[in-house]
């Protein structure tokens, strides 16, 4: 015979199996299993009463605030009960950490095979000790941590020693069995752990890479509409200067319309209210820039430089990020208003004059534009 000490064993001896049986229709603890846990001679009645004084207490507040919050009396007794499990699990523990003190106490120095517990879902860090010997009194045993249900093999002890109560004398191949299930069921459970671990690292890496998909493709649209812009404007540009072409090229947009935000800002300097308007670039104010100040020579003697098609790609830069904008004094001959616009790019002065269209149109064209070298 081995000498087995399994909190398992102890349990179902003295336990009902459902945890409901344990206690009476009107809430008494039922005086069979008190009987029971009275005979294990590791507890004392003190500890037994105090356990249960406990749970019936916790029970009976529970109820009443079920009920203060409007459940039946009916109602709020079985769900507060909830088939007595707090109650067993509470008497468990505290018969396994009882059991397990004395064990220590009756077999300290003795060496032990650490078994399996029989929990579903064993601890996995107990699940390593399997097996394996330890020595009674020397660290971690098992019972000791709360909810821990492992068992131990005593070695070196008479079966037949007076210190040996009866629940603890197994049959040898019944040992073998529980080790043998035990690792079993320890593997497969982290077998199952691993799995859903990597499970979750590759759900994690898809969601990666799908939020760098659309990262690169957002890029990818803002690069497009950028030289997308660039062409066209150019595009403009040299229709601008070319008087024979009668084709009216259309008109280029950009930037996005104006939001709330930059609304308030430009209401701060103008005083207008352009939530909602869009900003576009027209062949009208290309041609009247290039007409105005298109000619290298001229634009030299006043100290300017001439409009050429990079400067036209300059207008999104200017138009949001200004170092100033004014309304102008001036109307355009059609009455609309105009603002002008002013930023410094690389020592030169730009002014950029934009037509403010009507709450309908929601447009602001392009008028003009011209540079200024900024004197030393
Ligand atoms: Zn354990």
């Amino acid at each position: 015979m081995s000498v087995v000490f399994d909190p398992d064993r102890i349990l179902e001896k003295v336990l009902p199996k459902k945890a409901d049986d344990l206690l009476t229709s009107d809430l008494k603890f039922r005086d069979k299993f008190k009987q029971n846990l009275l005979r294990l001679d590791f507890l004392t009645k003190g500890d037994i009463n105090k356990g249960i004084a406990k749970s019936l207490q916790f029970y009976n507040r529970k109820i009443k605030d079920l009920k203060a919050q409007g459940e039946s009396a009916a109602e709020a007794k079985a769900q507060a009960i909830n088939g007595g499990a707090l109650l067993k699990a509470r008497l468990s523990d505290l018969v396994v950490e009882k059991a397990s003190e004395d064990i220590k106490e009756k077999f300290t120095g003795k060496q032990y095979i650490w078994l399996p517990s029989s929990a579903e879902d064993p601890d996995p860090v107990h699940a390593l000790n399997y097996g394996k010997t330890f020595i009674v009194g020397e660290g971690e045993q098992p019972g000791e941590r709360y909810g821990c249900r492992c068992a131990m093999e005593i070695l070196g002890v008479n079966t037949f020693d007076e210190e040996v109560p009866d629940i603890m004398r197994v049959n040898p191949d019944k040992v073998k069995a529980q080790l043998e299930t035990g690792k079993a069921r320890a593997q497969e459970a982290a077998k199952a752990r691993v799995a859903d671990i990597e499970a979750r690292i590759k759900e994690a890496d898809a969601n990666i890479k799908d939020i760098e998909a659309r990262e690169a493709q957002a890029k990818q649209a803002e690069a497009q509409k950028a030289l997308d812009f660039e062409t066209k404007t150019k595009e403009l540009f040299n229709k601008a200067s070319n008087k024979i072409d009668l084709n009216k090229p259309n008109d280029v947009f950009f930037g996005n319309a104006i939001d709330e935000k930059e609304s308030a800002k430009l209401k701060v300097k103008t005083g207008l209210i352009l939530e909602g308007y869009k900003r576009r670039i027209t062949i009208g104010g290309v041609r009247h820039s290039f007409k105005q100040h298109g000619d290298t020579s001229y634009e030299e003697s006043r100290g300017q430089k001439a409009v050429e098609a990079k400067d036209l790609t300059l207008i999104p830069e200017i138009t949001k990020n200004y170092d100033d904008v004014v309304l102008s004094e001036k109307k355009n001959f059609d009455g609309r208003s105009v603002f002008v616009y002013k930023k410094k790019i690389n020592g030169l002065l730009y002014f950029y004059l934009e037509l403010i269209g009507g709450k309908t149109s929601k447009g602001l064209e392009s008028k003009d534009l011209w540079i200024k070298k900024i004197k030393k």
